[in-house]
């Protein structure tokens, strides 16, 4: 595979640009390679510099849930252009997807729209501690809220792909405040919550774990988790920046019928550009200001571009049966996937909801933070650079998830299939 201007591109993003990348992970560190630098994407295909095509299983992280340059998004981001990109001032399209995000996801019925993940959790964590007067958030380990102080304790791939505990920079002050425990263990959920030294404003969770890699809940863990904060007062966020708009129209919740007090979201609700959003119970969100007094702003929040392009998303996710067919190609994929992994005898775990999965290489169940470390990270970077090669774009790291979108064809899955094979052959032989 030819990579040379790939290469000389990375050498001078580095003179310029931190590990020469905007965000860790696509410096493909723990997969031992060069990252390839992309120029254009169409459906389901990517094209490096060089010119090499890649069937794409990354889909930005989650948010090309239709594909790449889907016309009617593309469009939508065209026709608002021509009025401006943004005005400080607001407008109309803030109004239809906020309606959109109310009308879909049980839990809310307020929104507020921000500019990524992290913004909607930071400020998620912000409105529960005003609203309750509280100061402790509890999270579980593995699970990724985005890169506010609060949320760096043990918090899923990019610190586990680096290999950094924490974070320095992060007072010890701040972090004194954040208690993570273990994921799907129901015994130390309720002895924390239940904990009366512990001053709890609010519990934090990905409905399914997606930046360990995909974990689901254990049956009964988000039932538990809702019975426990309800007797307890504590406020429940459900981080569904990958979730929401993902498992289901009404995100995780729908899909569990566990209904939470706030929610996060990101990625499919910004089509692409950059966006997030946090909302819930009006009783709660009307302590934000300018009704109440938690304080939170942004320059360009519900900008019109981002807007543009989450309607235009989500009115194409409205069309009947969208998600069985999503999930039903999906769960046909990761069966086909696995029983790959039996017949060349490579151990995998593979894990999936809906059209999110991880293959764990390892032969154990993954079920927490703990059992995903048993994973071979090694075995998964010779697969990783094996993938590309072979023209199938899937995440540079064991702890993230492969996401399937509507522009998957059968015979996208059925390559991407068939590689996989190519490269466990490989690995077995
Ligand atoms: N929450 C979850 C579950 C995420 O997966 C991410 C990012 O991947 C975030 C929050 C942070 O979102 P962003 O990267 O847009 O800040």
């Amino acid at each position: 595979m030819e990579t040379a201007k790939s290469a000389q591109l990375f050498a001078a993003a580095k003179q310029y640009i931190p590990g020469g990348v905007n965000s860790p992970v696509r410096a493909c560190r723990s997969v031992g390679c060069d990252p390839v630098f992309i120029e254009r994407a169409k459906g389901v295909h990517i094209w490096d510099v060089d010119g090499n095509e890649y069937l794409d299983f990354v889909c930005s992280w989650g948010p090309m849930i239709l594909g790449h340059a889907n016309p009617l998004i593309l469009k939508a981001i065209t026709e608002a252009a021509a009025q401006g990109t943004s005005f400080g001032a607001s407008t109309p399209r803030e109004i239809e997807l906020a309606s959109m995000v109310v009308d879909a996801v049980p839990s809310v019925e307020k929104v507020r729209f921000v500019n990524s993940g992290t913004e909607a959790t930071m400020s998620a964590i912000r409105l529960a501690r005003g609203y309750t007067g509280k100061k402790v958030v509890v999270k579980f380990d593995g699970c990724y809220h985005g890169h506010a102080d609060s949320f760096l304790v043990k918090a899923g791939s990019g610190l586990i792909t680096l290999g950094i505990p924490g974070s320095p920079g992060v007072p010890e002050d701040i972090v004194k405040n954040t208690v993570s425990i273990p994921y799907n263990n129901p015994e130390v959920l309720e002895k924390t919550l239940r904990d009366p030294a512990l001053d709890i404003a609010c519990v934090i969770i990905e409905p399914v774990a997606g930046n360990m890699g995909c974990v689901p809940p254990a049956e009964g863990f988000l039932a538990l988790l809702r019975q426990l904060t309800s007797e307890l007062g504590i406020v429940l966020i459900f981080d569904e920046v990958i979730t929401g708009f993902r498992l289901a129209y009404g995100g995780a919740q729908q899909y569990f019928g566990i209904t939470p007090d706030l929610t996060c979201l990101g990625k499919i609700i910004g089509g692409g550009l950059p966006v997030g959003a946090y909302g819930g119970k009006a009783e709660i969100m009307n302590c934000i200001a300018p009704d109440g007094p938690v304080y939170q702003a942004g320059t360009l929040s519900g900008n019109p571009l981002a807007m543009a392009a989450g309607i235009a998303t989500l009115k194409q996710l409205q069309q009947d049966n969208f998600y069985d067919e999503l999930n039903s190609k999906s769960a046909e994929f990761a069966a086909t996937l696995s029983e790959i992994a039996e017949r060349t005898g490579i151990p995998v775990t593979l894990n999936r909801v809906g059209s999110l999965m991880t293959g764990f290489f390892t032969s154990e169940p993954v079920t927490d933070f703990d059992s995903a470390m048993l994973a071979d990270t090694k075995r998964y970077a010779c697969h990783y650079q094996q993938m590309l090669a072979s023209g199938i774009n899937v995440a540079p790291s064991q702890f993230e998830v492969m996401f399937v979108s509507a522009a998957h064809s059968a015979k996208d899955l059925g390559k991407a299939a068939e590689m996989t094979e190519w490269s466990f052959k490989k690995m077995s032989a």
